[in-house]
Parts: structure tokens; sequence; C-alpha cells
């Protein structure tokens, strides 16, 4: 940098009036400005140019001086000053901070200063609570009383961290910005002020119960509506029950995160539910009924038909688990699984022979028919 005269830099003609200048820097300025364009070193080095443009002809006396030794000339007088900062003790530096306190009045960086203050304003945590249900809690949905220790507002101070009666002051190092600006080359820093942490005052008289902070280590007790049909993965959200902010801050949410016991008979498969009932040979075979107890605790009627096999299947409507923020229903599906009968009397175990000598195959069981007929055919007899 430092060939092109500043007239050129800033687009200004010679004659350009003070009021031109400053306009056409701060078009500049607005556009090449580091906060805007972290990291893009052209327009980094275009921005360090308009300024550097801007201070020279801003000042009458710099600009006469400009105006009579030429942009040469200039330059090398003034290239034995530092750069940025500490410019006001020479002639030709400049403070870049003051030319933008005094251009723009502060406006830049206050984005950042709101955001500074903002993230201060620290809110609660979150509070994940595992909250373990029955099967039959899951299906009628359940008020449940939760207790467990989080910070909570000080009853001392109700929040604000001060002891009674005394006042927040602003704080001294940042004038109660609650940041600090400093240069670093020719750019302007700014940081969250230390002393006050960006709340921008401090508490000179700290409450004592909670050392300032505004919360306290406390017990809660809350009751949760769990609704009907909560699954393994469903989280409950109970907004403003977490843990207190600091200061007064905004309170984290509570997050109930449910999870579904094992049940002893049933298993459930969405909104729908499975029971496997053992049925006896007799039964299968004959045809019969048989009692089974739904979720909701009523026993439901399922009819067998004669020659039923296991695996099959009853489908009982909306005698399944209850649907989350519906009326609806999902099915209870009744699985039958024959059971063989073990430690026959002699009685049974004649009747059993007598009755293997009457079975047919092909009638009785085609199962086993087509089976065996299949064998038959793949090993070619
Ligand atoms: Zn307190
Ligand atoms: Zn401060």
């Amino acid at each position: 940098m430092g060939n092109e005269d500043y007239y050129s830099i800033l687009g200004v003609s010679k004659n350009a009036s003070a009021e031109e200048i400053k306009k056409a820097y701060r078009k500049l300025a607005i556009k090449y400005h580091p906060d805007k364009n972290p990291g893009n070193k052209e327009y980094e080095e275009k921005f360090k140019e308009a300024t550097s443009a801007y201070d020279v002809l801003k000042d009458p006396q710099k600009k006469a001086t400009y105006d009579r030794y030429g942009h040469e000339q200039y330059r090398q007088q003034s290239s034995s000053s530092s750069y940025g900062g500490g410019g006001t003790s020479s002639g030709f530096g400049f403070d870049f901070s003051d030319i933008f306190e005094e251009m723009f009045g502060g406006a830049f960086g206050q984005g950042t200063r709101g955001k500074t203050a903002a993230s201060q304003k620290q809110p609660g945590s979150d509070i994940r609570y595992n909250l373990e249900l029955s099967l039959e809690q899951a299906f009628s949905g359940e008020k449940i009383n939760l207790k467990f220790t989080t910070l909570v507002i000080c009853d001392k101070c109700h929040g604000n961290g001060s002891e009674m009666g005394s006042k927040p002051t602003a704080c001294p190092t940042c004038g109660g910005r609650g940041s600090v600006r400093y240069q670093q080359g020719f750019m302007t820093i700014e940081q969250t002020c230390s002393t006050c942490n960006g709340e921008g005052s401090i508490n000179s008289n700290p409450c004592k119960k909670c050392t300032g902070s505004g919360r306290v280590k406390g017990e809660k007790n809350l009751e949760v509506v769990i609704p009907a049909g909560v699954d393994n993965d469903s989280r409950v959200r109970i907004a403003g029950e977490g843990e207190a902010g600091f200061k007064g801050a905004s309170p984290g949410d509570l997050y109930v995160f449910v999870s579904v016991k094992h049940h002893k008979i049933f298993r459930r498969s969405g909104s729908d539910i499975y029971i496997t009932v053992p049925v006896s040979i007799g039964k299968a075979a004959l045809g019969g009924e048989i009692s089974v107890p739904s979720i909701d605790g009523v026993l439901q009627t399922v009819k067998i038909p004669s020659g039923t096999q296991t695996g099959h299947q009853f489908r009982i409507r909306n005698k399944g688990m209850s649907v989350i923020q519906s009326k609806n229903k999902g099915d209870m599906i009744v699985e039958v699984s024959v059971e063989t009968p073990v430690s026959l009397s002699k009685k049974q175990k004649e009747l059993l022979e007598e009755f293997e000598s009457a079975h047919d195959e092909k009638s009785n069981t085609p199962e086993t028919f087509s089976f065996l007929k299949k064998i038959k055919e793949f090993l070619g007899k």
C-alpha cells in the first residue's frame, strides 16, 4: 500500500469539501470494516488505507501539508511514526479508534456488546429427570410428584444477589458498558469487562446467603402430568422448572425423560400390545375360548377355532396402548402358543398312543404330510 494518493483512495476530487471526504470515508469504512468481514485480508487492507487517507484529509493542517508535499513526500515523512497506537504524539500518526469514535459514535461493536451483555445474564441450565414408568402408567398417564435438588431462587434476596436495601453500583472499569475496548495494531478489540463480568455493575454488598448469585441449592417438589401413551423415547418438557438463572435471569427448563419398564405379560410395539398365550393341545385341536386381560385390566375373551396352530394371532381392536395426544388406542394382539403336555400319567399315555394309531397324516397333519413329501423328493425316492 501507499502508492495510491489519498484522494483516489477515498474516491474524491482534490477540491472535495470536508463533508464530501467524510461521506466517502464513511461509505468505505462501513463496506470494509473488519468486524463485518472477519478474516478478509484484502478488505482489511482497504479499510486501513481508507482510514489512513481520511486521517490526513479530515485534518485541515495535515491536509495542507499533504497537498503541499504530495503523496510520496508525505508518506516518507510519516513513515517514521508508528501506525495506529500512540499516534497522537506524532504529527502524522493517528489513533484509529479516535477516528472511529468520532465518526460512528461507537456504533460499531454495539451489536457485539449487546450480545456480550445478554450472555452475561446467564440463564439457568435445563435439567434432565429420568422417570421410569410401568406399562400401565404409560397407558393411563400419570400425575407424578417429582422431588429433586437443584439451584432455586434465593429467598433472602429474591434472586437479585444484593443484601436488602443495597443497590449495585456502576462498574468503575467499564463505566457500566459491560465491555472494554483496546487497540491491537489497527484493530479495536472489544472484550467483556473482567471486573464486572460484562454486567456493567458491581455488587458492593452481595447477599450473604447466595454470595451474590441470586440462587441457592434447594429442593423442588413438582407435580408433573405425564400424558397417556408415552414411550421409551418420550420427553416431557416443563418450561421454567429447570435451574434458577444467575442473578434473577430466566430459569432453565425441566425435561422428564421417560423410560417404560419391561412388563411381565405384555410387549409393546408402538401403540399395539402383544400377549402370547399358551394353549393346550386339546383346546387348540378342538377349539374353545381363552380369557386374557388387556392392559386396562379387563378380561377379554378370545374364541379359538378348532385346529389353531402356534403363532396364530388374534387381533382385538382398540385394546392396545393409548396414543399420545389422541383419544385413539392401538390394538391388542393375542398370539397362541400350543403347549405340548408333559409329565403324562399312564392313562394319558395310553390315550395318546391310541390317538396316534388312529392318526391319518394326510388329513390330520397336512403340514407334516407335505413336509415329508418334500423330504422324499429331496432324497430322490
Ligand atoms: Zn441471595
Ligand atoms: Zn465492568
